[in-house]
């Protein structure tokens, strides 16, 4: 579907929980409280009329998509939808290496996993959970069972984690995982003080062995990411700037909230609420429509949006 600025809406985020196991100090506040969740059926009826205006890849992501028991059903029953090509999930890694094997199994294929830094303690600090490990565990259990792309990303904050930039691309250099660095943006009182923000110049700058990977044909040419890779790396590294450099005119997705509500998007206070019309076919495919057609121009983060909320009420 071609929304009103002449965008091919084929993307669409699920988000089914609000909840999280991690506390992350950018993040959102009360992460333990859940609004009204979708159940799976539900999530699945309205994957299925997307798919049929064209949303042809779907991302799982929360909240936390893995505290969710049933994330496995949630993912089986979209990849059997007609017309979605490709599932992929983002987490923070914490369950993967339980449930890394299920996900594939039930059609999931590609997986972004957040993580802030490789030292200890400065993630327990970032995260308030001492889990590290686990999430290495986990990053091991998704190469092991074959998914693909694995892609790690991080918000590197001035003053906090910006030394961790190094190890991860070092992650880059190793092995084949791609490291993608996103600006921080102003949800939820953080990166409000535009000091904290690391740029992505400012990463270039700092590693100038950086070169950009030539995207035409593959398919980073639709990411949001701008790729570059080093000598002898065996992943790539990315560097997603809504922030310094925002890409609202390449702009595909759009949001599905686990409270049962559409987001067009990410930097803009509009939803449409669609559980008074779950159960009528007509008016909830009325609703779909209405909403991908009133997807704004660009996101306002610059005019003061987002501020009141954390990304694990909004669907990261
Ligand atoms: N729990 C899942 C995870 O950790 O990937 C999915 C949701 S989480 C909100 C999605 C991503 O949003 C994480 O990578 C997190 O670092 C990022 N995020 C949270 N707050 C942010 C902010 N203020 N600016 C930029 N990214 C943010």
């Amino acid at each position: 579907m071609i929304d009103n600025y002449g965008r091919k809406i084929n993307y669409l985020r699920v988000s089914v929980t609000e909840r999280c196991n991690l506390n992350c100090t950018y993040c959102g506040a009360d992460c333990e409280k859940g609004a009204r969740e979708l159940t799976s059926e539900q999530i699945e009826k309205i994957v299925r009329i997307f798919a049929s205006f064209g949303i042809d890849k779907v991302r799982l992501t929360g909240g936390e998509p893995l505290v969710r028991d049933d994330i496995c059903d949630i993912a089986e029953r979209i990849s059997r939808i007609d017309g979605i090509k490709k599932l992929a999930i983002t987490t923070n890694g914490i369950y993967l290496d339980r449930y890394a094997s299920e996900l594939k199994k039930a059609g999931v294929t590609a997986v972004n996993i957040s993580l802030d830094t490789t030292d200890r303690e400065l993630f327990r600090q970032i995260t308030g959970y001492d889990g590290l490990q686990k999430v290495m565990n986990g990053i091991e259990e998704c190469e092991k069972v074959g998914l693909s792309p694995i892609r790690l990303n991080s918000v590197l904050i001035r003053g906090q984690n910006e030394q961790s930039a190094e190890s991860l691309i070092n992650i880059a250099r190793d092995r084949n995982i791609d490291v993608r660095f996103i600006e921080l943006m102003p949800f939820s009182d953080a990166g409000e003080d535009e000091k904290l923000v690391i740029r992505g110049e400012e990463i270039l700058e700092r590693f100038p062995f950086l070169r950009p990977v030539k995207a035409e044909g593959t398919d980073f040419e639709k990411s949001v990411a701008r790729y570059y890779e080093g000598d002898g790396f065996r992943g790539r590294i990315g560097l997603i700037t809504p922030v310094s450099d925002k890409f609202c005119s390449e702009c595909n997705r759009i949001r599905l909230l686990s409270d049962g509500s559409i987001k067009p998007c990410l930097g803009n206070d509009e939803v449409f609420d669609l559980t008074d019309v779950l159960d009528n076919e007509e008016l909830l495919r009325e609703r779909i429509r209405t909403a991908i057609l009133s997807k704004p121009m660009e996101h306002g983060f610059s005019c003061g949006y987002g501020h009141s909320h954390g990304l694990n009420k909004i669907g990261g």
